[in-house]
């Protein structure tokens, strides 16, 4: 099974996906860990990947998509599934993963959405930015992200609401409460 956790910056995907990757034993794709590894090791796609992700934009479409099948080339386990974190943010690359599945006869089984007003999402993340040591959570940054996933990723939902696949989760409250109801919406998905 083939999970997207889908959600604004500081909206819980890298939370919730940690505990469904305890529960299912999927294999876990977070691009924007990927992209702070490289980063961390100072390479040559760490230094690109920082010059957007610390100016809040998105790593170009293609050099991003090239990573992620990188790396689900290194984890064949991975065909058994995967909880897809972070990725796709566009529709170009929403399009190229139905491709890249489809080509392993799998497909994209559910997107969970998290959904978390706009405010509470900037507390979290200057809440985050005073011991992440992330380039990006600072107010000036946490905006231009907001915009971004406003005007980019959002569009998303219709693709995947058109596809019968997308599932709207309320992002606030307790992390088990919102895990209960991620479970059950799994369940639904399951094939
Ligand atoms: P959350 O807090 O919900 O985990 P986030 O937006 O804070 O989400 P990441 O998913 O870690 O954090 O992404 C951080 C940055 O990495 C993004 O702002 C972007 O620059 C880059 N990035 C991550 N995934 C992608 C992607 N699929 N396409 C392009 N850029 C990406
Ligand atoms: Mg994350």
């Amino acid at each position: 099974m083939n999970i997207v956790i889908f959600g604004a910056p500081g909206s819980g995907k890298g939370t919730q996906s940690a505990l469904l990757i305890e529960k299912y034993g999927y294999y876990h794709i977070s691009t924007g860990d990927v992209l702070r590894a490289q980063i961390a090791q100072g390479t040559e796609l760490g230094k690109i990947a920082d010059s957007y992700i610390s100016k809040g934009q998105l790593i170009p479409d293609e050099l991003m998509i090239d990573i992620l099948d990188d790396v689900l080339a290194a984890h064949p386990e991975s065909a058994k599934g995967v909880v897809f974190d972070g990725f796709p943010r566009t529709i170009h690359q929403a399009e190229t993963l139905d491709a890249l599945l489809a080509k392993r006869n799998g497909q994209v089984d559910i997107v969970v959405g998290l959904e978390v007003e706009e405010e509470e999402l900037i507390v979290r993340l200057i809440n985050r930015g005073k011991t992440s040591g992330r380039s990006d959570d600072n107010l000036e940054t946490i905006k231009k992200r907001l915009d971004v996933y406003n005007s980019q990723t959002n569009v998303l939902r219709d693709h995947y609401k058109a596809q019968g696949k997308y599932e709207a989760v309320h992002g606030m409250g307790s992390i088990e409460d919102i895990f209960e109801n991620i479970k059950t919406l799994i369940e639904k998905h399951r094939r």
